[in-house]
């Protein structure tokens, strides 16, 4: 092994070095030589992502040891959106495979030409003895050269997948994972997406309160309108409401569909006054649109929500708390006649 990479050496001693480690390490904890165990590996002694090291330490610490499943694990976990680390491993990829090419050229050459010195050295001489001894030595040069090609090969091929399917791999796995995070009727972004969204924000926002808020809004007498319209008219009209805040989204809110006919969005560094502005623009956007079926142009009338907005107040706040009070603005925006935004600071109904 230590032989093939002589030649890597003066090339890029750092990624050989990786490289080397890799390859030692697949042997010595029996890994499958996939691209996923190869991108976990790299990283892994590279060492530019702490947290997937300190977590390969743990699990190499562990009686059972390193299992393929484990690469899948922390490939998701830490690989998948480190643009860097991703970037890195692309360059160090490109980088063996042309390493290699070279390597087989030179290794090519090199045993041809050995070969046939060799074999005019056999010619030339005509002791048995000598002979004997010659015709051992090239079939143990010729061994060896087999050898070596088949694992460069080997390894060559390892590294050749390993670009296209990481990118691959990513791709479906990012894919997957938008899937899981979208609602399916409307293409927001779902409830769990909301939670995740709202436990990064609440950390960001910690030691920036009244800069985060939470604008939930649910669609009056919704029930109402399903029984009288059916209630696939009422899916065409949840998708509605969805375009509408789509349209209108601004680059620093997330939208969620928050269940049934309730939906969310948090805004970021704004003050409560842009929240109350951006929720009061969208109820009357809503409030005047004449709805029409399309199916058969009956015509439905107009529909309306209630909105409530909540402020962050930072590390003392919890998620929540937040949500409750957004929660409770929302429920008095019902409570005073419905098709109006009340905020947590609001107390009565004027
Ligand atoms: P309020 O003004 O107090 O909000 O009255 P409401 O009728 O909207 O409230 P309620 O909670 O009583 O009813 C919510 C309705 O929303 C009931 C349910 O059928 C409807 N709904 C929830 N999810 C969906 C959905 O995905 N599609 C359709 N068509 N209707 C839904
Ligand atoms: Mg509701
Ligand atoms: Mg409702």
């Amino acid at each position: 092994m230590t032989l093939r990479f002589d030649i890597l050496a003066d090339t890029s001693p750092r990624t050989e070095r990786i490289f080397e480690q890799v390859v030692e390490a697949f042997k010595q904890h029996k890994v499958t030589p996939n691209p996923v165990n190869f991108a976990v590996w790299y990283t892994y002694f590279n060492g530019n992502l702490p947290a997937l090291r300190e977590e390969m330490d743990n699990i190499l610490q562990d009686d059972y040891g390193y299992a393929d499943r484990y690469g899948r694990e922390l490939f998701e976990k830490y690989l998948i959106d480190e643009e860097s680390a991703l970037a890195e491993l692309d360059r160090a990829i490109r980088h063996l495979l042309t390493s290699l090419a070279q390597r087989i050229e030179q290794l090519a050459e090199h045993l041809s030409k050995q070969t046939q010195q060799l074999e005019v050295a056999s010619q030339k001489l005509n002791q048995p003895l000598n002979q004997e001894e010659l015709s051992e030595l090239t079939q143990t040069v010729l061994t060896t050269a087999q050898g070596l090609r088949e694992n460069t090969h080997e390894f060559e091929e390892v590294i050749l997948t390993s670009a296209q399917e990481i990118q691959r791999l990513r791709k479906e796995l990012l894919e997957a994972r938008m899937a899981s995070m979208q609602d399916e009727l409307t293409g927001l972004l779902n409830r769990r997406a909301f939670n995740e969204t709202m436990a990064e924000l609440t950390v960001t926002y910690e030691d920036k309160p009244d800069q985060l808020h939470l604008i939930m809004t649910d669609i009056d007498h919704f029930k109402q309108f399903n029984d009288t319209f059916g209630h696939l008219t009422g899916d065409s009209v949840l998708r509605y409401f969805a375009r509408l805040m789509l349209k209108t989204k601004r680059p620093n809110e997330t939208i969620c569909r928050y269940g049934g006919e309730e939906f969310a969005i948090i805004t970021q560094d704004e003050s409560l006054e842009e929240a109350r502005a951006r929720a009061e623009a969208l109820r009357e956007a809503l409030s005047q649109a004449y709805l029409k079926r399309k199916t058969d142009g009956k015509h439905l009338g107009t529909i309306t929500a209630s909105f409530g907005i909540g402020e962050f107040k930072g590390e003392e706040d919890t998620i929540e708390a937040f949500i409750e009070r957004a929660d409770q603005a929302l429920y008095l925006a019902k409570k005073c006649g419905r098709n109006q935004v009340r905020t947590e600071f609001d107390q009565g109904c004027d």
